[in-house]
């Protein structure tokens, strides 16, 4: 068997690296220079900088990261909030916390029967109840307390505004335990030396990437697949993709259908050199989910160099830039300069409008006989450890159906 992978983020390397020790030929195209995709760590001499992905939110992909011998730490993160004013606020009250807690123990009970749908590691059969916008799920079931934790959450996984997300995904994403690991305050596991480093390990295994080389058909030709880019064309026996291709790509009514309904948010990241030492993560309350405005930021501190990398939704422009510069100087930071600037376009995503509760369903049915099958974030919730197991699963399925 031969298999193509599109797109060389973490899901499609680390789909060739397992098919790979499996002893099955694999071709990934990715259509930059350069591979890793969402996660991206810039490296100079004496710091790196993580524009993309920057930590794991539970120790899922611990197991990948001793097989390949990458270094890793689990550190907790402190996070502090600002108001309007660029004043330190609390996140919550306390006494709103001990409501919180208690809302967090009914949604507990609420979700139970969805268990089975929101248990399973890829998005499939979505619950008539869990359609409709999230905020409109709180209303319903009077859980006011708990967008306060989960709305920075929201933000900085790049959702926007928090009444255009369904209340499925929010609750796929972001179980009941997550929640509770927010406001408990769980160590989070860092890579030492950045993604960059993960994903070279990976890479190392695989023997045929191609580079700047960007899919513009994928076609089933009698019992292969046949994949062209503008200067080659392929003939596999499955064809595994990683990532949103523009309409008309996959000639296949049902993934075409899929890729037309994605939404992928614009999402900028900023990184400066600044002089302030001990600076926490730090949201901006009044700006989450505001398009052109400061999400947050990071600080880290290496080789006496102290890094902040800040986010804001949009698409770069001068203006955002410049708004985002101010809005961290207010905050008495001193910026040395800025070291760069990055477009991202976040978490793919339907909106609620889009969904039909058996979206998902039909489009794994159909993946059991076809010979296009798409994994990783398009099919389950986007974080490093997620897509860890989840694309484990998709290859496990695919060596078991050889
Ligand atoms: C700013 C930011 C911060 C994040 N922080 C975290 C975090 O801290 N923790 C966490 O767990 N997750 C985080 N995420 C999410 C995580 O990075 C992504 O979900 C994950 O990296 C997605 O990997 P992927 O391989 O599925 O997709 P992608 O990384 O999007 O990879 C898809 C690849 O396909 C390529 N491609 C696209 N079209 C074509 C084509 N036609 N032909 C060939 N190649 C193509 C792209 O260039 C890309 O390399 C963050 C994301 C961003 C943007």
């Amino acid at each position: 068997m031969n298999v193509a992978v599109i797109g060389g983020g973490f899901s499609g390397i680390l789909a060739a690296y397992l098919l790979e020790k499996k002893g099955i030929n694999v071709t990934v195209y990715e259509k930059e220079e350069y591979i890793g995709g969402h996660c991206k760590t810039i490296v100079n001499k004496d710091f790196y900088i993580e524009l993309g992905t920057i930590l794991s939110f539970t120790k899922g992909i611990k197991e990948l990261l001793i097989e390949l011998n990458v270094d890793y730490s689990e550190r907790f993160i402190y996070r502090n909030f600002v108001d309007e004013n660029y004043h330190p606020a609390e996140h919550m009250l306390r006494d709103d916390v001990v409501i919180l807690v208690s809302e967090l123990s009914r949604l507990k009970t609420i979700l139970e029967k969805y268990s089975p749908y929101l248990d399973e590691i890829n998005f499939g059969d979505i619950p008539e109840d869990l359609m409709i916008p999230f905020n409109k799920f709180l209303e319903k079931h009077d859980l006011r307390f708990i967008s306060q934790i989960i709305v920075p959450h929201l933000s900085s996984f790049g959702f926007g505004c928090i009444d255009n997300i369904n209340s499925y995904y929010v609750f796929k994403v972001f179980n009941v335990n997550t929640l509770y690991s927010f406001i408990s305050g769980e160590k989070l596991l860092f890579i030492n030396k950045g993604t960059s480093e993960l994903i070279k390990k990976l890479s190392q295994k695989i023997s045929d990437i191609r580079y700047s080389l960007q899919v513009t058909n994928v076609e089933v030709v009698e019992d292969k697949v046949k994949v062209e880019t503008p200067y080659s064309l392929d003939f596999f026996d499955k064809v595994l993709i990683t990532t949103k291709l523009p309409r008309g790509v996959i000639k296949d009514k049902l993934y075409n259908n899929l890729m037309k309904k994605i939404d992928t948010n614009p999402f900028i990241a900023c990184a400066y050199e600044v002089s302030n030492p001990d600076l926490v993560t730090t949201y901006y309350k009044s700006h989450l989910g505001l398009t052109g405005k400061i999400q947050f930021f990071y600080a880290s501190k290496q080789n006496n160099k102290i890094i902040l990398v800040a986010y804001a939704y949009g698409l770069i422009e001068k203006d955002i830039i410049d708004g985002i510069t101010n809005d961290i100087k207010k905050l008495g930071i001193n910026i040395n300069h800025l070291i760069t600037v990055k477009q991202w376009y976040i978490f793919p995503h339907l909106k609620s409008t889009n969904l039909t509760r058996s979206f998902y369903k039909d489009i794994s049915e159909r993946q059991k006989v076809s010979n296009i099958c798409l994994i990783g974030s398009l099919v389950s919730k986007p974080s490093i450890d997620n897509l860890y197991l989840s694309v484990k699963n998709s290859i496990d399925e695919i060596i078991r159906n050889k």
